[in-house]
């Protein structure tokens, strides 16, 4: 079988070193060693100054919509995974659709204003497929506006943009370490915020508010990550180059060799290094999509449908109607795209795509 994607796994002898350490501490979690290490080693990897690591990407979202939707309208895209929009709804917080840009699939930034009201406390946009929003429209308009700005860069790890990482942009940047993204620690996700006061409520959020054994910050939830995860962390970290490399070689042959006279990919801002992190593309209708996956699926390959549907048509969100997000979201499929996958395999997939188009 042919999965849209596989985890990377280093060797079972080199995570078990790192598990032997975990033992040998005997230190289970609550930021232990190892998370501490893995930390520092993302900061020098990334270039960043801050970074507060947590249990899954999910977690961040709710703590900086907590923190500063304040539950008021959240101004989103429709084109993204689920739990942008779920973190918004559970945190008690109304979810404001603005449609996306035809061609790099993020918030359409002209649509914006037009949906700002009294009401209105964040902009909460996705760099989707590791793709950068435009920044700096998105910083003018949250000023003009005293608005927060939040990124769900779950796909972005590694990206940058005009020479720094992704994650330095906005209010507060978070990040999903799953098990399908590109660096993973099993269930895994970070949060990033510049601001020292703001990262300091992030990190008391994260660990039930607590200063000491019997004083408090304030409320706080449970947003930890356990050693044995920072250890699969560490034992990933360090392949980072091979993993960005070998995605790329997949990209560079699906490039090559589909029939892009006929699909559309994903277009791709400027000033920014790309971390391969999906391979989506986009059929002229949702008609032919069902028959390439139908095709491909008869094959054993199982490419899936990211992101469908549009945010905006879910029941619990009784968002206003989409039509970019909605089209695009309909004939969307991201490919296999993982390290190891041979050209025997690519050559397979291509063909059956080619073939339906
Ligand atoms: C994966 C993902 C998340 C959630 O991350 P988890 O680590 O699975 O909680 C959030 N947003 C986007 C865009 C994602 O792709």
């Amino acid at each position: 079988m042919i999965p849209v994607t596989k985890s990377f796994l280093p060797t079972f002898e080199e995570y078990s070193a790192q598990i032997k350490r975990v033992f040998d501490n005997q230190w289970l979690t609550n930021r232990g060693p190892l998370l501490l290490e893995l930390e520092e080693k993302i900061k020098e990897y990334l270039s960043i100054s801050n970074i507060i690591i947590m249990n899954n990407g999910t977690i961040p979202l709710q703590i900086a919509l907590r923190l500063l939707g304040k539950g008021g309208e959240i101004i989103t895209t429709p084109f993204s995974y689920v739990a942008t929009t779920a973190a918004i709804v559970w945190e008690n917080c109304t979810p404001v659709f603005v449609d996306i840009n035809p061609e790099f699939l993020t918030i359409d930034v002209t649509k914006i204003e037009a949906a700002i009201t009294k009401k209105t406390t964040c902009i909460l946009a996705t760099h989707v497929f590791g793709n950068p929003c435009n920044v700096e429209a998105i910083e003018y308009i949250a000023d003009k506006h005293n608005l927060k700005v939040i990124y769900d860069a779950a796909h972005c790890f590694g990206v940058t943009y005009k020479g720094k990482s992704i994650f330095e942009y906005g209010d507060i940047s978070t990040c999903s370490f799953h098990a399908t993204k590109l660096f993973h620690t099993g269930e895994g996700g970070a949060l990033f915020t510049k601001d020292p006061e703001l990262f300091h409520k992030c990190y008391y959020s994260h660990t039930f508010g607590h200063l000491g054994p019997i004083d408090y910050h304030g409320v706080g939830i449970n947003g930890k990550i356990s050693e044995l995860q920072a250890a699969m962390g560490l034992s990933v970290i360090p392949y980072m180059a091979v993993i960005l490399n070998e995605r790329k070689k997949v990209i560079d042959f699906y490039l090559c060799h589909l029939d892009c006279e006929k699909i559309k990919t994903i277009k791709l801002v400027d000033n920014s290094n790309w971390n391969y992190s999906y391979f989506p593309i986009i059929f002229s209708s949702e008609e032919i999509l069902l028959k390439a996956q139908k095709f491909l699926n008869d094959n054993n390959i199982f490419p899936r449908r990211y992101f469908y549907p549009s945010l905006n048509t879910i029941e619990y969100t009784k968002g206003n109607k989409m039509p970019v997000s909605e089209s695009i979201a309909k004939r969307v499929l991201c490919l296999p795209l993982y390290v190891g996958l041979s050209e025997i395999e690519l050559d397979k997939i291509v063909n059956l795509i080619n073939s339906t188009l």
